[in-house]
This record gives structure tokens, sequence and C-alpha cells, in this order.
């Protein structure tokens, strides 16, 4: 197997390597989709004899707990290897479909095609599963892929890299690590999907240059999800779940609540069964925070700074911290931190938040928290913690986002056979299960005619008056 590290050294070579892709996705055609599934099954194997190396790797670059790693990023991609083996086949056979009344002798079907080459690009916060899981779609669509992963993971990139060319030659997977510059120089190639997991500013930079080469994209991006909390809700559970969903990878989460809308009349309950929580998560022993062994970093400085001053403009304009607020920058640390009566006018509530930092804000009338979320961009998810089904359904059916979950967080992601994404600023396409299969797959309308002629003929010119009276007549009868 001819195997390649890439690194910026080798940029030069990137329009070698994807026409060598671009030959080999021709054959790929020809492969029966069994072929496919071995290839999966391969992965699932590889995943399995690695799960010690992928938790290092993680670990190393933000000492995520293994745990965690277990839970969110090798369960989740065995889980949808699963999936997709089970039903690969199903989703792969053509369609048939019936004949309509206006074209007789006439037989149809969908072909679901390879796109041919895609370019997938992974952010660093869920650094395996959201390379791994895009890339089982577009195996199991039967494509050859490129793949950037996140620079700020080197450890888990390096492990993503070995794990291809341990698995593909290089003309049907390439790991191609470096920074944006290597993703520009990627982009300027004409490939045939753009897969994009990140910030919803790079997402833009993707659309524009898939623009040049017309080339489908499907944007993963982020963005504030609204979590709502009614007079109704079991205000201990909802806190739970909700830390929980926060503070998990230290809140560096796509559909972490970002900020919580809260009815006034709970609002002070909310925030004690909140602080019951972290000290339960992660002071079982009533050590500080920073010691917990189930407590996630900041990936590196320059988001820990960002972090760092979002949080100090919001106290200075005006905010009070419920709940934590320390910070060490020598260990990119920042303690489980709720904030109540923040500013609009600041960073925390104006951009996705993207750390350990809650926003509480009260409401008092449902149509009141409705009319602020939809003020603002349509988020990635939606939460709503709420016993009153009429509640939950008004919510669901007066906003938008990319999903929702009804008195719980983050689960939906993780349903085989939901789809996942966005809408609008938090995204376009989705991924997951059958719905990332048809992300990276051209469904092919293929029609017959099986008869010499047909009845369209006597719509032929020229336009005579029998022509025009028989279309009355078929339109009459429609
Ligand atoms: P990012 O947008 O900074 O980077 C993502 C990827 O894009 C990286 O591989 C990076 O090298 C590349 N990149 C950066 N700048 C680029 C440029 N100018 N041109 C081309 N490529 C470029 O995102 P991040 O900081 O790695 O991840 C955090 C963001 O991702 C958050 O906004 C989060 O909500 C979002 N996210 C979304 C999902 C989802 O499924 N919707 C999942 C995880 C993260």
């Amino acid at each position: 197997m001819d195997i390649v590290q890439t690194t910026t050294a080798s940029m030069d070579l990137i329009p070698k390597w994807i026409e060598e892709q671009k030959q080999h996705s021709l054959a790929l055609r020809d492969e029966p989709i069994e072929q496919r599934i071995q290839k999966l099954k391969r992965m699932k194997q590889w995943v399995k004899r690695h799960r010690s190396d992928i938790e290092d790797a993680i670990y190393q670059d933000f000492r995520k707990p293994r745990y965690e790693t277990d839970g969110s990023e090798i369960l989740f991609v065995l889980q949808e290897l699963n999936h997709v083996i089970k039903h690969l086949k199903e989703w792969a056979s053509l369609t048939k479909v019936k004949v309509p009344l206006t074209l007789p002798g006439t037989s149809s079907h969908v072909q679901y095609e390879p796109k041919g080459v895609c370019l997938i690009i992974a952010p660093w916060n869920y650094p395996f599963q959201l390379m791994v899981s895009p890339w089982i779609s577009a195996i199991a669509a039967g494509n050859c892929c490129v793949l950037k992963p996140s620079e700020m993971t080197p450890h888990t990139s390096e492990l993503i890299f070995e794990m291809a060319a341990s698995l593909f030659p290089r003309n049907e997977a390439l790991v191609i690590q470096g920074d944006e510059e290597v993703a520009q120089k990627l982009l300027e190639q004409p490939f045939d999907h753009l897969f994009f997991t990140g910030s919803t500013a790079v997402g833009k930079i993707i659309m524009k240059s898939a623009a040049e080469h017309l080339t489908s994209v499907t944007l993963e991006l982020g963005g504030k999800s609204p979590t709502i909390v009614d007079e109704t809700a079991d205000i201990e559970v909802a806190a739970k779940k909700i830390a929980w969903g926060k503070f998990m990878n230290a809140g560096q989460t796509c559909i972490a609540p970002d900020y919580l809308l809260v009815h006034e009349s709970v609002h002070d309950a909310l925030i004690n069964s909140l602080r019951a929580t972290l000290r339960e998560f992660y002071q079982p022993t009533d050590a500080p925070v920073e010691q917990s062994p189930d407590y996630a970093r900041i990936v590196n400085e320059k988001h820990f700074d960002r972090l760092r001053e979002a949080l100090k403009e919001a106290i200075t304009k005006g905010a009070s911290v419920a709940i934590g607020g320390q910070h060490q920058s020598a260990h990119q640390f920042i303690a489980p931190t709720v904030l109540t009566d923040v500013p609009e006018d600041c960073t925390l509530m104006e951009e996705e938040i993207f750390g350990p930092i809650l926003p509480i804000k009260k409401y008092s009338t449902l149509m009141e928290a409705v009319d602020y979320i939809n003020s603002r961009s349509k988020p990635l998810a939606q939460y709503i913690f709420s016993e009153e089904e009429r509640v939950q359904e008004y919510i669901t059916r007066r906003t938008s986002a990319g999903g929702v979950c009804i008195n719980d967080v983050i689960l939906h992601i993780a349903h085989p056979e939901l789809p996942f994404g966005g809408v609008n600023h938090s995204g376009i396409g989705k991924s997951h299960g059958y719905y990332g299969f048809l992300e990276f797959t051209n469904q092919k309308p293929v029609m017959a005619q099986n008869w010499g002629t047909t009845m369209t003929n006597v719509f032929y010119p020229p336009y005579t008056d029998q022509v025009k009276s028989i279309m009355n007549r078929v339109l009459r009868w429609f």
C-alpha cells in the first residue's frame, strides 16, 4: 500500500492525489455493495482494537475524560457503523417507481450513485467521531474521500491518519493534516461534494469556495441552542440533564445548551439545583473542581482567552456569577459557571459560547420566550423542559431549529434513525444513517422507454388544432 504522511510540505501534490482518487472513484462504481459493507466492518474492527489509542489521543489533546470519549466518540461511531452495515443493502438498492398515466410504456427507478471524490473537513471538539461519522456515510455511498482533521487536536488527527492508512489505499482515503492554509488549498480543487463541520463563519467561506466549482455542500455548523424551562418542569431532573449536556466536554459541544430561558417562578430553584448537581458531578469528595478527573479542559490558549475575556466583559457590564467563575490559564481550566442578569450587548449573548459558561435569562410569558428565540438566528438544537404537552408542541411549532429534544438534552444526536443537522446559520443538509448516505449520493432518476412509439407523439409539432384539442381534453381530465 502506498502511504504518504501529508503535511503542508506536500501541498503541491494535492491536485495529483485528487486526480488519482477521481480515477479510482470510477472503478468504485462497479464495486458490489457487499464490498462497501466489508470496508465498514473493517473500520469497526479497527475502532474496537484501538479503543485505548482513541482515548489516549483525545486525552492528550484536551484532557477529555476517557469515559466521555467512550460514550460520545467510540460508542457513537460503533452505533453508526452497526446501523449502516445493517441497512446499506436496502438503502443502496434501486428504488423502482410506478408508471404515471402520462408516461405509458416507460419504466423508471432511482439509482443511488456515488458522488465521486468528497472532501470532509472536521472540527476539534469531538475530533474522532466528527471525522469518522461522515466518512462512514461517504464509504457507504461508494465514494473516495480526502479527510482534513483539525489542526487543534494533533494526536487525534495523527491517529485518523494511521487509521486511514491501515484500512484504505491513498486513492480511496487520503488524510491531509494541516491548518486553514491547507484547507484553503484543498478547497481550490474540484471536489464532487464538501462535507464541513465547524463554525458558521468558516462555513460561509466553505460555501463561497464550493460556488466556484458548483460543488454540493453539507454544512454542519454551530449556533446558540436555547433551553426553555417552564414552571411545570421537574426542576431537579432538568438541572441534572442541563448540567450534563452543558458541562460535558467543558461546554465545547455544538449542541450544548447555550443559554437558558427560565420561567421567573422557578429561576432560583433551578440555580439551586444546578449548584447541587455540579457538586455531585465534579466534587463528590469536596475536592476543588479542577481536581475532578471527569471534567475536560479548554482546547487551547486562544479559546481559553476568548472565554475568559467574554466572561470578564459580561461581569463588567452587570452579569452576576451564580455558580463557578474560577479559571486558571496554566491548565486552560474554566470551572462550570452559571451567570444571571447577562446583558444582551455582550459577546456571551451575541456569539455561540462554546465553553462552560451558562447564562440564565428569566421570562414571564411563553410568547416572550418564543419571540426571543425567533429574534435570533435559527439554532442547531432547541431544548424544552415542560410537563405540558401543549407547551412542548407550541414551542416546537413556533420556533425553528436544526433539531428538538424535549425533557432532555443532546440525546437526539444519538438516534441513528433521526437526521442531524442545522437550518440556515446552523447548517445546510443532514447527516447520520440514511440521511448521511443520501448526502453523499446523487439520487439519479433513470427512465426507460419500452414502447417504440408513445402517447407523447401526439404532442409533437406541428401544433395542429387536433393536437390542441387532445391537450384540452387531457387537461380537463386532470
Ligand atoms: P472551525 O470552523 O474553526 O474549524 C473547523 C475546520 O475548518 C478545521 O479543520 C479548520 O482547520 C478548518 N478551517 C478553519 N478556518 C478555515 C478557513 N478559513 N478555510 C477553510 N478551512 C478552515 O471550527 P472549530 O473551532 O474546529 O469547531 C467549533 C465549531 O464547530 C463550533 O462553532 C461548533 O458549534 C461547530 N460544530 C458543529 C457541529 C455540528 O455537527 N453541527 C459539530 C461540532 C462542532
